[in-house]
């Protein structure tokens, strides 16, 4: 079966299926009305505990705005309304707690059920989450499968929340699979750091499964083999070897320059979206980070962060790399990437609607907002600012307007900052990559980001499984525009980097080079991977390379003269 890529590696083991049903509660009279009351609380606390737990161990492992959403579950746990409902329900009909509590949250969840308002019928998934929680302790549940686990096992599963993710007990899950999720996904970008084997998309398999047969994961290839017989098995083996060696061998270029044969230099940085990537990123000797995702900052949660928490993330990135550039983008929200409490209209095509710098150029107050913290983290370290998905000069020219009236309220009110921050844009559309000599002469750096260029200039949206064969970065189209991107940024004399997924490509990383590329941002652990693919080319070969790979006429034919 076929999935989404999500995180790489080799996972061979038993399928464990996760179901997400709830547990069956009973209508049962009882006698002791206040050791019903004492029960129902000590289930409560032993909620609490667990939650607690995990909430510590998550912000240990991936940091605090991870852990933020299982802080608002330890305060549903006290929500009075909820505990006055159940206690009164125990006294007045003397029933069981699990009743009433089932009783009360069915009640809340009919009444949100009819509201219209998204924001508010995801705090009602919350509160059933919490209730649910509590039954489990009641009826004396095993409440906590993922992290109960005794046993090495892949994690077979519709789909799983982040918290689900979170609370995996990483030492037993070899590997994930969900029908539901894909990349970029909230679960998916935690697997990813936990660097667990996960796909995604695999439409059908909890449905094929019992549970216990087993399984495979080609988390490189995105391919899942149920009930593999003994050769698979051992082909397996050896690739996990392989993948392992594999790794080991790249940690070694940690420290190593990222350099080609005849010393041709370019800056391999970080792609990263939460305070706990920055980390990783270090570990795997990135030279920066060439995408800060700030959106991921915002979702999750019911309201945006304020200046004085986004200061803190994007201060901590600036202090963890000192001198090394850390390029902030500014929010890129719509599209596939929603948060709930912005209000967003439903519109036929996301994609092509109230996106990134266009909703910043209409949202200003927040946009605003984001500017003053990235500013004030500007005196920290070497930050760099950058617009998602500009389309035309005139955006850059508006963006650039509320940059300067945001600096001089900073330097009214004698904040720190620094003044001379480079101003960079992304390259996503085809209209910019086209215009790029116009935008070089008003932009302080390029970083093409392939993932939406691709979608755009082939007409295909990104998560569109039906005519994904079209969606392919070795499109001669897509390719032509990255080369004339790069040319336009020279001719003004700036740096154009690549921050898609493309940048992680090896067999695309020579074409890249000889068309002088000066930075590719990517996945920390890919870093390893590009590195040593640099340590393997010369300068001038790639050059010769460009000529014959942007001349074909598909991109099956130069995928064919690089694989070569
Ligand atoms: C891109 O489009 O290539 C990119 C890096 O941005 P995102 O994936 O966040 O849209
Ligand atoms: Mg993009």
């Amino acid at each position: 079966m076929r999935g989404i890529q999500v995180s790489p590696g080799i996972a061979i083991g038993k399928a464990y299926l996760i179901g997400n049903k709830s547990p069956k509660v009973e209508r049962k009279q009882i006698d002791n009305i206040e050791a019903e009351i004492e029960r129902f609380h000590r289930a409560k606390a032993c909620c609490m505990e667990q939650i607690r737990s995990l909430c510590s161990r998550v912000t240990e492992e991936l940091g605090k705005n991870e852990a933020a959403i299982f802080e608002a579950h330890c305060l549903m746990l006290e929500d009075p309304e909820m505990i006055s409902n159940v206690e009164a329900k125990i006294k007045a009909e003397k029933v069981n707690a699990e009743f009433a509590l089932r009783e009360f949250t069915d009640n809340y969840l009919q009444a949100f059920a009819a509201i219209k308002d998204e924001y508010l019928r995801e705090r009602a998934a919350d509160v059933l989450d919490v209730t649910e929680q509590i039954i489990k302790c009641l009826l004396g549940f095993e409440t906590d499968r993922l992290a109960a686990l005794d046993k090495e096992v892949v994690i077979v599963a519709d789909e799983l929340k982040p918290s689900d993710v979170a609370r995996l007990n990483r030492e037993f899950i070899l590997g994930i699979i969900t029908e539901k999720g894909g990349k970029t996904s909230h679960a998916a970008i935690i697997a990813r750091s936990l660097e667990i084997p996960t796909i995604s998309g695999v439409s059908g398999i909890t449905s094929i499964l019992k549970g216990g047969e087993g399984i495979i994961i080609d988390g490189e290839m995105g391919i899942v083999v149920v009930s593999p017989d003994k050769k698979t098995v051992q082909e397996y083996l050896v690739k996990q070897k392989e993948f392992q060696s594999l790794r080991n061998e790249m940690l070694s270029l940690k420290n190593a320059k990222s350099q080609t044969t005849d010393g041709y230099t370019l800056e391999i940085m970080a792609n990263i979206s939460y305070s706990a990537d920055l980390q990783r990123a270090k570990s795997y000797g990135c030279e920066g980070v060439g995408l800060y995702r700030t959106e991921f900052l915002f979702m999750d949660r019911k309201q945006a962060p304020g200046e004085e928490e986004q200061f803190k993330a994007y201060q901590e990135a600036a202090l963890q790399f000192g001198d090394k550039p850390v390029i902030i983008r500014t929010l890129d929200i719509g599209g596939d990437k929603d948060v709930k409490y912005m209000g967003l209209i439903k519109e036929e095509n996301p994609f092509l609607g109230y996106r990134a710098i266009r909703l910043l150029l209409d949202q200003i107050e927040i946009f605003k907002i984001q500017l003053r913290a990235i500013l004030r983290a500007s005196a920290h370290g070497n930050i760099k600012l950058m617009f998602p998905m500009v389309t035309t000069v005139d955006e850059l020219r508006q963006a650039k307007l509320i940059l300067d009236n945001v600096k001089e309220e900073l330097k009214r009110e004698k904040v720190k900052f620094n003044d001379l921050i480079e101003v960079g844009i992304m390259i996503e559309t085809p209209a910019a990559a086209i215009i790029s000599d116009k935008l070089a002469k008003e932009a302080d750096f390029f970083s093409i980001g392939t993932n939406d260029l691709v979608q755009y200039t082939v007409a295909v949206d990104r998560g569109n499984q039906r005519v994904s064969y079209l969606y392919d970065y070795y499109d001669p189209a897509v390719l032509r525009l990255i080369k004339l991107v790069i040319e336009n940024g020279h001719q003004e004399g700036i740096k154009v980097g690549i921050c898609g997924e493309a940048a992680a490509d090896p067999k695309l990383v020579p074409l890249l080079v000889g068309m002088e590329i000066d930075e590719l941002s990517m996945d920390p652990f890919s870093v390893l991977k590009v590195k040593s693919v640099l340590g393997k080319v010369s300068k001038e070969e790639t050059k010769k390379l460009v000529k014959r790979a942007i001349n074909q006429s598909t991109a099956e034919e130069t995928k064919q003269i690089l694989e070569n």
